[in-house]
């Protein structure tokens, strides 16, 4: 049985029971076999239901956020926010069910319409990066299009998911229709990906482990969406508010210890005020509080794992440019110090590869073609930044950036009445938006002639 560990204390606090494939086919089973009463449930009892789930975890927050705190180290402030978000997104997505609204399209000779049918079992792969916003953007939708779902959570952080899995039932979803698996993502997730009773796999993780899922998604042509890996730019121009760009810039990209796929891991600084950006970005740097994730003032945690520690600080070597630092404990747990490289070469691979830690290059350009011609040097493109006064050059720059979300003057990305997803090798599909409920259905047209 795999143990859960505080990686702030590397206390064991849980051991989880890995689930087998036999464990997972049965699951699946009963999540199939649960659909058809699912789907049935009238609309508004079934918006009732969301609703009713929405209230139990609103009532279980300051829970359910202190063992997020324990088991993934968020700061105590996001932890409260993430489960708030899962409250808020099923609320949202309680106005779906009597909304699920098809067309009616002019065609001759008969009347022709459209319904949104939901697709089935949902299989749901989850990151430990942000382990309940990112199960809730996918149950959520999922759920109130009438689809049935099944979940995995990541093997390191899997009690938050379990613990909603237990308040849905609360709520009185019925058994078989939210199910959580915590396991391997070889054996459980990809499950999801083989099994044909799985008609869509949502997943959310590496670019490398949703390029498989893809290709083994294409065997049945089996519906995916995909959230995948960012190196997102903050693009700073001399004619912003430069205090404000750098007094926010290590928030944009050190929350979560920045192992979050909207980082803004690439700080792009127009030339002219290069080094007024830097010295105001130091204090900023040194300002951030790096503690245990429990106090009230933390504002930044330890990396998740051991092995995650290294892979940070295998990208930082003795001989790094590090502009600066700023301070993290010392002692038990995964702890990094938010890091800072400057000048970064665009063809440095801290510029190119998503490293997930607290580690930001900074890069300087000349002018605006140029700053969209290196926010685009990257295979990914999820969000990123524009830090300007000029309206026009504001909106140039956000459509020449290849990204999905981006935010000017601004570091917000994930907002759940907004499409979040990703160009480029950061995904597929959207999330969130009023859509959402959408992409867990398909759509059937259905023609009746009126001619006798
Ligand atoms: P990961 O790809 O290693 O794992 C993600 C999930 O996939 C885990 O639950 C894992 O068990 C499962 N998995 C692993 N192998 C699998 C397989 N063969 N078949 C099916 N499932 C499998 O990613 P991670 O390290 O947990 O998360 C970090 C990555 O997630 C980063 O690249 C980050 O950018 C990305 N991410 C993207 C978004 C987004 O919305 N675009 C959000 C959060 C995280």
């Amino acid at each position: 049985m795999p143990d859960v560990i505080n990686p702030a204390t590397e206390d064991v606090i849980a051991t989880v029971p890995s689930t087998s494939l036999e464990e997972t086919d049965d699951a699946i089973a009963r999540a199939h076999a649960a659909w058809p009463a699912w789907r049935s449930v009238a609309p508004g009892d079934r918006a009732n239901l969301l609703r009713r789930f929405s209230d139990v975890v609103r009532d279980h927050v300051e829970e359910l956020a202190q063992l997020e705190v324990a088991n993934a180290g968020h700061t105590i402030g996001n932890a409260r926010w993430e489960a708030n978000n899962v409250a808020n997104v099923l609320a949202y997505y309680a106005g779906a069910p009597e909304r699920l609204f098809g067309k009616q399209i002019p065609v001759p000779g008969g009347v022709d319409m459209t319904f949104q049918e939901p697709i089935g079992v949902v299989g749901i792969i989850v990151p430990w990066n942000f382990p309940m916003p990112i199960a809730g953007w996918g149950f959520a939708p999922a759920l109130a299009a009438g689809c049935t779902v099944v979940l995995k959570p990541a093997e390191v952080t899997p009690l938050t998911a379990i613990r909603l899995r237990e308040l849905a039932l609360e709520a009185g979803i019925p058994e078989g229709v939210f199910t959580v698996l915590p396991g391997k993502g070889s054996v459980v997730g990809q499950r999801f990906v083989d099994h044909p009773l799985v008609r869509k796999v949502v997943f959310t993780g590496s670019t490398e482990v949703g390029q498989g899922i893809m290709a083994g998604a294409a065997k049945q042509v089996k519906r995916v969406t995909l959230e995948l890996g960012g190196k997102s730019a903050n693009i700073v121009f001399a004619d912003s508010d430069l205090e404000k760009a750098a007094a926010t810039a290590p928030y944009g990209v050190f929350d979560n210890a920045g192992q979050d796929c909207c980082a803004r891991s690439r700080i792009l600084v127009e030339r002219s005020v290069f080094d007024r950006f830097m010295g105001m970005f130091e204090t900023a740097v040194k300002g951030v509080r790096v503690e245990d994730p429990r106090l009230e003032t933390s504002e930044m945690g330890p990396l998740i794992t051991r092995s995650h520690h290294e892979t940070v600080a295998s990208f930082v070597p003795d001989e790094s440019q590090v502009a600066f630092r700023g301070e993290c404990p010392t002692g038990p747990g995964f702890w990094y110090p938010p890091t800072v490289l400057a000048p970064v070469a665009p063809t440095d691979r801290t510029f190119q590869e998503e490293i997930f830690g607290p580690v930001v290059v900074v890069t300087p350009f000349d002018d605006e073609a140029d700053a969209i011609r290196l926010a685009n040097d990257s295979d990914y493109g999820l969000s990123g930044s524009i830090w300007t006064r000029d309206i026009g050059r504001a909106l140039r720059v956000a459509r020449g950036v290849e990204t999905g979300a981006l935010s000017v003057n601004s570091h917000s990305s994930v907002r759940y009445w907004t499409p979040f997803g990703g160009f480029k090798k950061s995904g597929l599909g959207r999330e969130l938006g009023p859509d959402a409920p959408d992409a867990f259905t398909e759509t059937k047209n259905v023609f009746i002639s009126t001619e006798d």
